[in-house]
């Protein structure tokens, strides 16, 4: 999501963590996705059958009020045994994550088995089925144990998740280099009769994997492959070593303590001792400094100081970026920027780079803008006409984003119209009239939940009945995992006659209204929000409102989708586009006319005061252009340090981010710093950091073409639903942008198409 990043450092990222870590895990684990145990099988679908509006009232009580809550869960709960964790009746305590992965295991083997096997008309035709239940099998235990890893407050039970988790992802990478899995595959991808009787989902699905089985080597001869796991192994360790250890080139400074006026009188008294403060690099007390401290001197030296690494962690990186590129080359592509791009939206790296090009200049006047306003105001805060440099922009842009604020009219906060209950209550409306689907609270059995606070909700469609459930777990709590999530646990997939035949007990399924069955998705929402206090609901910041509907974009991808495979189901599309639903759901939350559908005083019942609402829009737009174009910076810095670039003799990172930011930044470089030793993303999105700045510039067209002017329209719901959300990543998404904004010349997608929309991006 988009976080205040002046708080946080100079240059910090927009990117939610979840996306990187999905992104990961995305491409770790397409080979194995899931298939159906009688065993295993979580949360049984529920009839729902009381009032809407019943419903929509129980959800706001249940989410504000905790003894309501406590009743609510008490009256569900008779004396009877666990049901397991999930309903998953081996999960019953923490030796059941061991079980459930041995029998997934087994499952898995006999599946591999037939696959391996293959050779007839008839057999070839499964193949593809047959690899996506695989995958699911494996996907069920390891996102379910990682989740559990995260998020469950008992370490025996985190112990036994992550001894599942290890067992299978150790499982996982055998897989991965099955040669009798790739051979059935390529033998049904050669056989034309077979490919012609494939759906077109199933063809997608085919070519991902065989995508993926390429990337893993396994088609490689044997001492190619060698040096392909070698290689892999280096850029594993080094990955690791550039993220873990960070290190700045200096590790503190010391001024003397009245030197940093400015600058919250706590924090240096935290850090003073006789009359000298001493600040670390890159924490808190030393972002504080650039962001607070009056006097420019001690800003300028702070900026350096945390913006400078350490010449170690700039050799690992640029020799992280060489074994990338030297590994793309022996899988014979041409740089590793290109071979990634491949199978993505943007296809290649010219793409990515007109896209961005075409943004910066669309952004350019509008950036222009903002830093002419920081000048003006830092000439009048000195009485006099100087330079406006890096180490100012933190500074300045805080102080007139809070004068500002304190112009403003203000009578209350604005959380007190966010209560936790009204967001989720008001989330719930939203999905009723732009898709048909709202939240209905469910009362759990014992042991389904982690912790006594989780909210379990039942996604119920007007069409389809029950579709999918979300179990809620907002509040903060010691060991948890803080950053805002959306798991998905399990993902929608149909069942075909075969499966069900195989095993027909499968309790979990959702019947759609055409009969078709398909497994009922499972979806955990993480958040970190502040529990209630007894006077009061829990209140939310309205950056926290946002996040929570950016998860939970995410979270009706995972539920609307309608795929046949798993591999493409909901989030699972390519990674450049999957930010989308997510990025538009943001646009939502700052509708005013969407907020003042629900928010509503805890205390007087009042609605809203829109303009109110629309000043603190406006705040939160305050500078957005200049952190916009940083993020361009970035993007580009992330393809030109992937690119052939890297291979060469003199390749060096800083004179590359430095000429960057000289050509595209209104203030140029620092010198001496080399800010890309702390930029960790380019290790974990490879070539992919642009992913949400496209996405973003779409959601912008999408909105302001289907929702801007009515944006609880149920004809344009449907549209976006049927032309995006439905299709997960069944469809390629060129198809899906060009057909929501009926603009057929997108279709096909291209270095014209990725111009276009960074032309869209000017206003975002
Ligand atoms: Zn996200």
């Amino acid at each position: 999501m988009f976080r205040p990043r002046r708080l946080l450092s100079s240059q910090s990222d927009y990117i939610c963590s979840r996306c990187l870590e999905r992104g990961l895990k995305f491409r770790q684990k397409r080979w194995l996705s899931h298939a159906q145990g009688r065993a295993a099988q979580p949360v049984a679908p529920v009839l729902h059958s009381i009032s809407s509006k019943h419903d929509d009232n129980l959800l706001r009580k249940l989410f504000d009020n905790p003894a309501i809550f406590k009743n609510y869960e008490a009256s569900s709960k008779p004396l009877e045994n666990s049901s397991g964790l999930f309903q998953n009746k081996l999960l019953t305590s923490a030796g059941g994550f061991r079980i459930f992965a041995q029998q997934s295991i087994e499952k898995a083997q006999i599946i591999v088995e037939r696959i391996s096997r293959a050779e007839s008309r008839e057999e070839l035709l499964r193949v593809v089925k047959d690899l996506d239940r695989l995958s699911d099998v494996i996907c069920q235990v390891m996102d379910l144990s990682a989740f559990v890893r995260d998020s469950h407050p008992d370490r025996q039970v985190v112990a036994a998740a992550n001894g599942a988790y290890e067992v299978m992802y150790e499982y996982m990478n055998v897989l991965n280099v099955t040669q009798g899995l790739y051979h059935s595959l390529k033998r049904a991808m050669e056989n034309k009769e077979v490919m012609s009787l494939y759906s077109s989902e199933e063809k997608m699905v085919a070519n991902i994997l065989m995508t993926d089985f390429i990337k893993s080597g396994v088609s490689l001869p044997l001492l190619a492959r060698q040096k392909f796991i070698s290689l892999s192994n280096e850029i594993s360790k080094l990955g690791s070593q550039f993220v873990n250890d960070l290190a700045p080139a200096t590790s503190h400074l010391t001024f003397d303590s009245r030197s940093l006026r400015g600058m919250d009188p706590l924090v240096i008294k935290s850090l003073s001792k006789n009359g000298k403060t001493t600040l670390t690099s890159l924490d808190i007390g030393m972002t504080h400094a650039v962001q607070m401290a009056d006097h420019e001197t001690v800003r300028r030296e702070a900026y350096k100081a945390n913006n400078t690494s350490d010449k170690r962690q700039i050799r690992v990186l640029e020799e992280l970026l060489r074994k990338r590129g030297e590994l793309a080359r022996h899988l014979g592509g041409e740089n590793y920027a290109a071979s990634t791009l491949k199978d993505k939206m943007a296809k290649s790296p010219e793409a990515v780079n007109r896209f961005l090009t075409s943004l910066a200049s669309a952004k350019r006047p509008l950036v222009q803008a903002e830093y002419e306003a920081l000048k003006a105001h830092k000439r009048q805060h000195l009485g006099k006409d100087v330079n406006f440099n890096a180490w100012d922009y933190s500074y300045y842009s805080v102080k007139l984003s809070d004068q500002r604020a304190s112009n403003m009219y203000r009578t209350d906060s604005l959380d007190c119209y966010f209560s936790l209950g009204t967001v989720i209550q008001g989330l719930s409306r939203l999905m009723s009239q732009l898709f048909g689907v709202r939240l209905v609270p469910q009362q759990t059995l014992p042991g389904e939940t982690w912790n006594n606070d989780v909210r379990r909700l039942d996604v119920i469609s007007e069409d389809e009945g029950h579709i999918a459930v979300i179990y809620c777990d907002l509040f903060k709590r010691d060991g948890k995992n803080p950053n805002p999530c959306h798991y998905t646990l399990r993902c929608s997939r149909l069942i075909d006659e075969v499966e069900l035949e195989e095993a027909s007990d499968m309790i979990s399924l959702a019947r759609t209204t055409a009969g078709a069955v398909y497994q009922l998705p499972i979806i955990a929402l993480i958040c970190d929000f502040s529990p209630t206090s007894t006077s009061r609901p829990p209140l939310l910041e309205f950056h926290e409102v946002v996040t929570l509907f950016h998860e939970m974009g995410h979270a009706i991808h995972s539920i609307l989708a309608r795929t046949t495979l798993h591999n493409v189901a909901g989030t699972r599309c390519m990674t450049d586009f999957s930010e989308l639903p997510s990025i538009l759901m943001e646009y939502f939350a700052k509708s005013p006319q969407v907020a003042s559908q629900y928010a509503r005083h805890y205390e007087t019942d009042a609605p809203l005061p829109q303009q109110m609402f629309k000043e603190r829009i406006s705040l939160e737009a305050s500078f957005k252009h200049a952190d916009f174009n940083s993020q361009i910076v970035l993007s580009l810095l992330d393809q030109e340090l992937h690119s052939s670039l890297a291979l060469e003799k003199d390749f060096n990172s800083t004179s590359i981010f430095h000429n960057l930011e000289r050509q595209y930044n209104v203030i140029p470089p620092v010198e001496g710093t080399s800010w890309q030793g702390f930029f960790t993303h380019l290790f974990g999105y490879g070539a992919l950091y642009y992913s949400y700045l496209l996405d973003t510039a779409i959601a912008d067209k999408v909105w302001k073409d289907l929702f801007a002017e009515a944006p609880l329209s149920r004809e344009m719901g449907e549209r976006y639903k049927n032309e995006v959300l439905k299709w997960g990543g069944g469809r390629d998404p060129w198809i899906c942008v060009s057909e929501v904004l009926k603009k057929e010349e997108l279709s096909e997608g291209g270095v014209d198409a990725m111009k276009e929309i960074g032309k869209w991006g000017a206003s975002t």
